[in-house]
């Protein structure tokens, strides 16, 4: 494979609805991630299981109860060649993978879209047990037992296949925690290769990249220490080190956190939006509170959808029409889309009214288009409590007069599955059937059942406004909104995840959205928005009536809206920023940490080690802090003496700075250079300033000595740090 090949881990692919083994927006980012590396030649192959029964099929009962069914996914119906994957003698391929002592097989199946293979994996296979067998039926069981075995044959028997098929990835993506015991794959059979166990680490660290997709403890896979022991107990020696050892790459709070896991394995992490960047900053900072957390070192790439995937056909032929030929293939530049400003403004709107009728008509629903009417209001995503279905009917008087006038009618439509242990989710769907049988929302709010994504296409393409209420900041990213923006669709949404990226105050709405407060105030604030954009802007807007009973100034909203969202929030743009930030540096690294016969893995293992041993003799002893005339308006000049004791390691081997708040959330920083050496292992420090915030005294300056080296991804690699 050329320079930079690249395997991507999940545990969820959405490709196309024929293929249902995804079970919402993290399935469908990979899939369109796996399009994306097609489009664009990236040499990618995905990693995942295949689930036999898929995710569940939803039917909504009269009584508003989800019922789950779980017909055998159809291999025929996939619209990709799926296929067994066979060896030179034409037998299929089986990998082993030792689950709680017992041997489990797994063939796999592949999928192929365009040059991508897509690797799923499959239990289903003569020779297990029965209950082995149904290992890998569905997606996300509740049952802990059969979720460590999954991921276990996720990230094991993945590594595993991989191995079998002579594929020797450059970098190792793992697309959420649920597929990181592919590092402890990686370090046994270096191991068994006769590489000590900390080389191993590093060797598997300097190739393995991480993206995390939650933004709450709660969401990250746990398992106790007593289930890591009985699933791991025969494996551990293989690793070639201890147990505690093992355990202590994803220890976190008593248990094993396979997002702890992620992040000891890897060498770059990512978050899914600047803004769940820095929540994911702030969750592991927790988890090391000596280091800020400005200075945790999470990067963030920003989710984005495969328009190839998600634009209406008659979208796809306006834009054939009025922009430049190869729009397609350029979509990830502004001025290829700004032709969208100099479409008529009727054809547009023709188009959009085609994509709505359209999609009144696959989904069945009893509404009838007159005029512009009525205008759409389309919820529809997992039914997870955080993206708060309800917020909406905080206020059921005011939303009836919402949706009530006749002369300005408004209808909402949901949509979407409740994973079947989310009890609070199905609770979602009852009420709002039972809302949706009230008087005064009869032919104003319907629910579709089984939502995926056929049912997603129409929706982001045909109503008129996407509506996203969740709780900030849970939502890292959405991608739902991003589909119905590049379709004209106007983005009504909680400033959280893309949005906050995405919203220019001319292409849609944005709930400001209150933080970190009290539940019920939270929701009472961002609805009484809601309401207030729905009754002043967003309805009135839409039945303002322009030129040629076209709403003008709806229509320019929907062009801003293309324009601005679709060059940006698109995977071409988005997996290129993988390769660019994190796919070539990570297999730069990890092609320089294995050459030589794993000399520089060798060398930072020994390195930390040392640092290691010898971290504790380290301390801050003294610091002095002297004010200097003012030399700026507004600035002082200050000079830091600190005196440092390193013990046994070399200067040149820590960084030191003095760090002080600013007062705006953020941090300044002034490095301090060592001037004298005043006894063995101690140093005296010095640095000047000239451009720190003028209240030093309140600046909570500390002096923090970090342990660098030119091979660590990071400054704070080792998540070390001594402050005084
Ligand atoms: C796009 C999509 C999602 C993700 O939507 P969010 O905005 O992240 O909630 C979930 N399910 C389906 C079927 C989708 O098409």
């Amino acid at each position: 494979m050329p320079n930079g090949s690249v395997a991507y881990f999940s545990a969820e692919f959405g490709l196309d609805e024929s293929l249902p083994i995804y079970s919402g927006g993290l399935g469908i980012l990979a899939g369109d991630h796996i399009k994306a590396a097609a489009d664009l030649n990236i040499p990618l192959t995905g990693v995942g299981l295949f689930y036999k029964k898929g995710y569940f099929q939803q039917h909504i009962n009269e009584h508003g109860t989800q019922q789950q069914l779980y017909p055998d996914v159809d291999l025929e119906a996939s619209i990709y060649p799926v296929r067994l994957v066979m060896d030179a003698e034409e037998r299929p391929v089986v990998i082993e993978v030792s689950i709680g002592g017992r041997q489990v097989y797994a063939k796999a199946w592949s999928v192929q879209v365009g040059s991508v293979t897509v690797y799923l994996l499959s239990t289903d296979v003569e020779g297990n047990s029965d209950d082995d067998r149904r290992l890998t039926d569905t997606l996300y069981p509740g049952n802990q037992d059969v979720r460590i075995s999954q991921e276990m044959i996720l990230g094991i028997g993945g590594a595993r296949l991989l191995e079998a098929l002579g594929i020797q990835p450059d970098v190792w993506h793992m697309n959420e925690g649920h597929s990181a015991f592919l590092a402890f794959e990686r370090i046994r059979k270096l191991s068994a290769e006769g590489v000590p166990f900390e080389t191993a680490l590093e060797a598997v660290k300097a190739s393995t990249v991480f993206t995390t997709h939650t933004p709450v403890p709660a969401g990250h896979d746990v398992f106790s220490i007593e289930m890591m022991d009985r699933y791991f107990g025969g494996y551990y020696w293989q690793l070639g080190t201890d147990r505690d050892r093992i355990l202590s790459l994803g220890r976190l709070d008593g248990a094993f956190n396979m997002t702890r896991l992620a992040v000891s394995t890897s060498s770059k992490v990512n978050g899914v939006s600047k803004l769940h960047g820095e929540v994911t900053r702030e969750l592991f900072h927790q988890w090391m509170p000596h280091i800020p957390i400005q200075d945790i070192p999470v990067d963030s790439v920003t989710n984005g959808v495969h328009i190839g995937t998600w634009l209406a056909d008659g979208m796809k032929n306006l834009f054939d029409r009025h922009l430049p030929s190869d729009w397609a293939v350029r979509t990830e530049e502004a001025d290829v889309w700004d032709a969208v400003q100099d479409i008529p403004a009727i054809e547009l709107w023709k188009v959009h009214q085609h994509a709505k009728s359209e999609m009144i008509e696959e989904l069945g629903l009893p509404l009838a288009l007159s005029g512009e009417g009525p205008l759409i209001i389309g919820f529809a995503r997992r039914f997870a409590t955080y993206k708060r279905a309800l917020l909406i009917f905080s206020d059921l008087e005011r939303l009836a007069r919402i949706l009530g006038d006749p002369q300005q009618p408004v209808c909402l439509i949901f949509a979407g599955k409740a994973h079947p242990a989310d009890e609070p989710g199905k609770e979602l769907i009852r009420r709002i059937v039972e809302l949706s049988r009230e008087d005064r929302f009869k032919g104003r709010v319907y629910i579709v059942e089984n939502y995926a994504m056929d049912k997603a296409k129409k929706l982001v393409q045909g109503v008129d406004v996407w509506l996203n209420t969740p709780v900030k900041p849970m939502e890292a990213s959405g991608t739902s909104g991003q589909k119905a923006a590049m379709n004209g669709v106007l983005n009504c949404s909680v400033l959280d995840g893309w949005w906050v990226e995405g919203y220019n105050e001319r292409n849609g709405w944005a709930i400001e959205g209150v933080t970190n407060s009290e539940p019920g105030y939270q929701a009472q604030q961002d609805s009484h928005t809601l309401y207030q954009l729905l009754e002043e802007e967003i309805v009135p807007l839409y039945y303002k009536q322009g030129e040629r009973g076209v709403p003008t100034e709806w229509v320019s909203r929907m062009k801003e809206s293309i324009c601005s969202i679709a060059p940006v929030f698109n995977t071409h743009r988005m997996v290129s920023d993988y390769w660019h930030q994190i796919y070539v540096p990570a297999a730069a690294r990890g092609t320089r940490f294995i050459a030589d016969n794993l000399e520089v893995a060798s060398k930072v293992a020994a390195y930390k080690q040392f640092i290691r041993n010898n971290w504790s003799d380290v301390h801050v002893r003294k610091v002095d802090i002297l004010e200097n005339s003012s030399s700026r308006i507004g600035l002082n000049k200050t000079t830091f003496i600190a005196e440092i004791d390193l013990g046994a390691i070399w200067h040149k081997d820590v960084r030191v700075e003095a760090v002080g708040s600013d007062g705006r959330r953020g941090i300044w920083k002034a490095k301090l250079e060592p001037v004298q050496q005043a006894a063995k292992g101690l140093y005296i420090y010095e640095g000047i300033s000239c451009d720190i915030p003028i209240n030093i005294r309140d600046a909570n300056v500390n002096v923090r000595v970090t342990p660098i080296s030119p091979d660590f991804a990071n400054d704070f690699e080792m998540e070390l740090a001594a402050w005084g």
